[in-house]
């Protein structure tokens, strides 16, 4: 962007003063202060614990790593037609939502999901909470099969039934060493530190723990997770951050040591070396290790409609993989370097789709795959119509916002129609309808787009609306 000067907040930035509702106390870079007392339970709404908003009830699917066959998409794609509202949201956790359902409704979704095996087991649905590189499995250079560590995760996640009392909120992630998805505000992550190496970090901290296969690594985060709920019984604590120890408490329940915090991702521990890392945002076609391609595109405001669901399931077809990405996004992956021709090969006379045509067919549904795309870093609340807190449209404020630029600039705005900046991807500068702004690194629950979530306390305001809004940190969450 040359310049925020008209922007939709331009003319009228004021402070925004934090939710007089309860929400919880934040402080600082880590949010929440630990050791605070939780005076209820999350809120998060699962596949069937549907949350109340404006236009009905929000189911939230959980994929974990952005798993998806086009199957299921298929399926997920009619249940909103035919339950919701037509269109299926991302979250900036790669979950899925549906919107517009009624009661009966999130029945029949649940009912329908669990056929297509996107509901594996009812009592762990809301703690499914994994974050991967939608590449994961495919990336050039990856230390170890990320896909395969997502996959073995989730299966043991759903087979202990200690982990099923995990705050909804509660993450996990996995970093195969290419793409730097795992954050301190993960809770538990498995990071890639070498070849068949993976280190066990606890909220950014380094637990001293490695697994040297998938079953040691899970075994590994299973164990903190184990420890977490115990240890946040008499504080009810959502995030490892949130333990009265901190971090801390949990590495020494775990037996692990010495720590060192990772704020800031790409070092490594100890031995390995660190790496250049690539951004946490990818987008374009890009080469995959088997010398396939995978062709990463945005969803403008995060919301899919009907054509993209059947473009992008109609993928499937040719034996493309789809991810839904932490970004609000999509990959398509294993795509042959090839143009559309005809071919001589398994199949005589089909007529092979490339890497050409999957970018055609995503760009003519209005899913952009240019790495300058104007909607990179644009995010909004669902807003108007959609949350009974929303006075404006903010989704139009993001769509003009859009229009007035031609390329990406490096920054990342959210637009909200409330200071409690649901869906706030970290680092992004928070716009509200009336011009207010805020850029915070308080915490926000970046896969909230209810009034059911406890909000966003900004840290920090200044007018003038300022002219570049660095986008420091594209995070997860
Ligand atoms: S920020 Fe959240 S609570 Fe506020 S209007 Fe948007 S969705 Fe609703």
């Amino acid at each position: 962007m040359d310049s925020m000067a008209g922007s939709p907040g331009a003319a009228a930035a004021r402070p925004i003063e934090p939710p007089a509702d309860g929400s919880p106390t934040t402080t600082g870079a880590s949010g929440v202060v630990p050791g605070r007392v939780r005076q209820r339970a999350d809120a998060c709404p699962g596949t069937v614990d549907a949350a109340p908003a404006d236009d009905g009830l929000v189911a939230r699917v959980r994929l974990p790593g952005g798993r998806i066959s086009p199957a299921q998409l298929t399926e997920l794609a009619a249940v909103a037609a035919t339950l919701g509202t037509g269109s299926v949201d991302l979250t900036a956790r790669a979950n899925v939502q549906v919107r517009g359902l009624s009661a009966d409704g999130v029945g029949e979704l649940g009912r329908r999901l669990a056929r297509a095996g996107l509901l594996p087991s009812p009592t762990h649905d809301r703690v499914r909470n994994i974050v991967a590189s939608p590449f994961a499995g495919r990336a050039p250079g990856a230390l170890v099969d990320g896909d395969e560590l997502v996959t073995s995760l989730d299966a043991a996640l759903c087979a202990d039934p200690e982990l099923a009392s995990l705050s909804g909120r509660f993450q996990f992630a996995v970093d195969d060493g290419t793409l730097p998805v795992a954050t301190a505000r993960h809770d538990v992550a498995l990071v890639a530190v070498a070849p068949g190496v993976v280190a066990l970090r606890v909220a950014g901290v380094d637990t001293g723990l490695y697994g040297t296969s998938p079953h040691e690594a899970v075994t590994l985060a299973t164990a903190a997770a184990r420890a977490f709920v115990r240890a946040s019984e008499a504080s009810g604590a959502w995030h490892v951050r949130e333990l009265p120890g901190g971090a801390e408490e949990l590495v020494a329940a775990l037996g692990g040591g010495p720590v060192r915090s990772h704020e800031s991702d790409g070092a490594s521990h100890g031995g390995p070396a660190p790496r250049t890392r690539q951004k946490r945002v990818a987008v374009g076609v890009l080469p995959q290790a088997d010398g396939r391609l995978g062709i990463s595109a945005l969803v403008p405001l995060g919301r899919l409609t009907q054509a993209h669901l059947a473009v992008l399931a109609g993928f499937g077809a040719h034996g493309f993989r789809l991810r839904i990405a932490p970004w609000r996004g999509v990959v398509v992956g294993d795509v042959p370097e090839v143009e559309g021709r005809e071919v001589g090969g398994r199949e005589v006379g089909v007529r092979e789709v490339g890497v050409r045509e999957v970018v055609a067919a995503l760009d003519a549904v209005g899913l952009p795959s240019d790495p300058g795309s104007p909607w990179l870093g644009v995010s909004a609340c669902s807003g108007l119509g959609e949350c009974r807190r929303a006075g404006a449209d903010v989704r139009s404020l993001a769509r003009d916002f859009v229009a007035r630029r031609s390329h990406d600039d490096g920054t990342a705005v959210h637009f909200a129609a409330c200071e409690r900046g649901c869906g706030r991807p970290s680092g992004a500068s928070l716009v509200l309808a009336d011009g207010a702004f805020a850029e915070t690194d308080a915490e926000t629950d970046a896969d909230a787009d209810a009034a059911t979530m406890p909000g966003v306390s900004p840290t920090r305001s200044e007018p003038p609306y300022p002219a570049h809004l660095e986008r420091s940190s594209w995070t997860t969450g």
